[in-house]
C-alpha cells in the first residue's frame, strides 16, 4: 500500500463532467489499495475572474481581502469534489487550508507555507478517509487567510506530500507528462518517462508551464517524487503513465540533454559605449534592482571605440519600458552615463538543459554550430552547469527549436 497526494489543476476541475471524471480518478487508486490526498485547484479561470472583482472594487485593494476572495475558488471545487466522491460510496470530506491548518507567514497574495498540522489527517487517511484539501490558501499567525501565489496549486500539492510523507504526489494537469520541448511547436518531441528534479528545475525557470517552479523546487528539497499526468486522458494497464520527476539516482539511462525550453518573454536592452571603469555595473543594474526589475543574461563588450564598453542584457517584457525609464533616469540624475539605449523585444530565449552536460564536453558547441547552420545569430549566449541559453530574434523560435531537437538526437523516431 502506498500514500500518494493527487493533485488536479484548473483544467481538471472545470466544470461538473470533469470533477466526476477526477472522482473516478481518486477510486482507481483507493481501489489499488493505496490511501489518498487530493488538492484541488480552482475552476479554470475562476480565480482571474476573482481577481477582477477586487480591481473592479478598487485598484489598489488590500492584500488581505484580496486573499479572502480569492481563496474561495478552491473552496468551491473542494467541496463539489468530496460531494462526487461520496457520491461514488467514498468516505471524503473538505479541507480548507485554515483547517488543517497549513500555517504561512502573514505576506498576502505570496505567502509562505511555514509547517502543516497533519495529526488530523493522518488518523483520518489510516481510517480509509479522502480529505480534499483547498490548494493554494493557507492561515497566517495572525489568524487569517493568506493565499501562495498565482499557480501556487503545485506548491500546495508538493507542501502535503512532503508532510503527509507520500510515496508520490500526483500532478494532473492538461498535457499528459513532461516533453522534450513544447509539442505543438516540434510534431517529434518525445515524453519523458523520468527526469531528474534539477532539470524540471531548469525547465520550469525557463519558461516550460508544466509545474510552478517553487513547487519542484520544494519537492527536490524534500525529495518528493512526483509524477505528471492528465486527468483526460485514460491509459488503462499503465500504473505509471505519466512523466516522474525523481532523483537523479533513479535514472539508469542518462541522456545528455534531455530537453529544450523557449521563452518569449524576454526583452533585450542594450546600453551603448559606457565608460568602462569600477562600479558601472553597479550603477547600471543597482537602480534596475531598486525598481525590482529582475536581469537575466547579461554580457558586456568592448565598444567600437576602444574605451568604453556596451552593456546588454534582458529583462521580462513586462518591465522593458520600466527598465528604459528607470535607466534614463539614472542618466538624467548623473549617476550614469552612456551614448544611448537600445531596446529589443524580438527576441526569444532557447535554453537547452540536461544533467549530463557535466560530464561531457560540446553541448554548447553542437548548439552553436546547429543554429549557425540555419543562419541564425546568437546574441547572447549564458551557461550554467546544466544548461545552455542563447538569446536569438523572435522569428527564429520554432526553425531554431526543430535544429536543436535533432542535432541532440532527441526526435521521435
Ligand atoms: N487557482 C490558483 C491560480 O489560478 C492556484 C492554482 O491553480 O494553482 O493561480
Ligand atoms: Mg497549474
Amino acid at each position: 500500500m502506498a500514500r500518494i497526494v493527487q493533485k488536479f489543476g484548473g483544467t481538471s476541475v472545470a466544470d461538473i463532467d470533469r470533477i466526476i471524471r477526477v472522482s473516478h480518478k481518486v477510486k482507481a487508486e483507493l481501489d489499488r489499495g493505496h490511501q489518498v490526498a487530493v488538492v484541488v485547484s480552482a475552476m479554470a479561470g475562476a480565480t482571474n475572474k476573482l481577481i477582477e472583482l477586487c480591481s473592479s472594487v478598487s485598484p489598489l485593494f488590500d492584500s488581505r481581502e484580496y486573499d479572502t476572495v480569492v481563496a474561495t475558488g478552491e473552496q468551491v471545487t473542494a467541496g463539489l469534489t468530496a460531494m462526487a466522491l461520496q457520491k461514488l460510496g467514498i468516505n471524503a470530506r473538505s479541507w480548507l487550508g485554515w483547517q488543517i491548518p497549513i500555517r504561512t507567514d502573514d505576506v498576502h497574495a505570496k505567502a509562505r507555507i511555514m509547517s502543516i498540522e497533519t495529526e488530523e489527517l493522518e488518523r483520518r487517511l489510516a481510517a480509509g478517509e479522502v480529505p480534499v484539501i483547498s490548494g493554494f490558501q493557507g492561515l497566517s499567525d495572525r489568524g487569517r487567510i493568506t493565499t501562495l501565489g498565482r499557480g501556487a496549486g503545485d506548491l500546495s500539492a508538493v507542501a502535503m506530500a512532503a508532510a503527509l510523507k507520500a510515496d508520490r504526489c500526483d500532478i494532473y494537469t492538461d498535457v499528459d507528462g513532461v516533453y522534450t520541448t513544447d509539442p505543438r511547436i516540434v510534431s517529434k518531441a518525445r515524453k519523458l518517462t523520468k527526469i531528474t528534479y534539477e532539470e524540471m528545475l531548469e525547465l520550469a525557470s525557463q519558461g516550460a508551464k508544466v509545474l510552478q517552479t517553487r513547487s519542484v523546487e520544494l519537492a527536490m528539497n524534500h525529495r518528493v517524487r512526483i509524477q505528471v499526468l492528465s486527468s483526460f486522458s485514460d491509459q488503462p494497464g499503465s500504473e505509471l503513465p505519466g512523466t516522474l520527476v525523481v532523483d537523479e539516482g533513479e535514472i539508469v539511462e542518462q541522456e545528455i540533454v534531455t530537453g529544450i525550453a523557449y521563452s518569449r518573454d524576454e526583452a533585450k536592452v542594450t546600453l551603448l559605449q559606457v565608460a568602462d571603469s569600477p562600479g558601472v555595473a553597479a550603477a547600471i543594474f543597482g537602480p534596475l534592482t531598486d525598481a525590482a526589475i529582475n536581469v537575466d543574461m547579461i554580457v558586456q563588450n568592448v565598444a567600437p571605440d576602444g574605451k568604453s564598453t556596451d552593456m546588454t542584457f534582458t529583462v521580462s517584457k513586462a518591465d522593458l519600458d520600466r527598465a528604459v525609464s528607470v535607466l534614463e533616469g539614472a542618466r538624467d540624475q548623473g549617476q550614469l552615463s552612456y551614448h544611448r539605449i537600445i531596446a529589443d523585444s524580438n527576441v526569444v530565449k532557447l535554453s537547452v538543459i540536461g544533467v549530463g552536460m557535466r560530464s561531457h564536453a560540446g553541448v554548447a558547441q553542437r548548439m552553436f554550430k546547429a543554429l549557425a547552420e540555419k543562419g541564425i545569430n546568437i546574441q547572447v549566449i549564458s551557461t550554467s552547469e546544466i544548461k545552455v541559453s542563447v538569446l536569438v530574434a523572435e522569428d527564429y523560435t520554432e526553425l531554431a527549436l526543430r535544429a536543436l531537437h535533432t542535432v541532440y538526437g532527441l526526435d521521435s523516431p
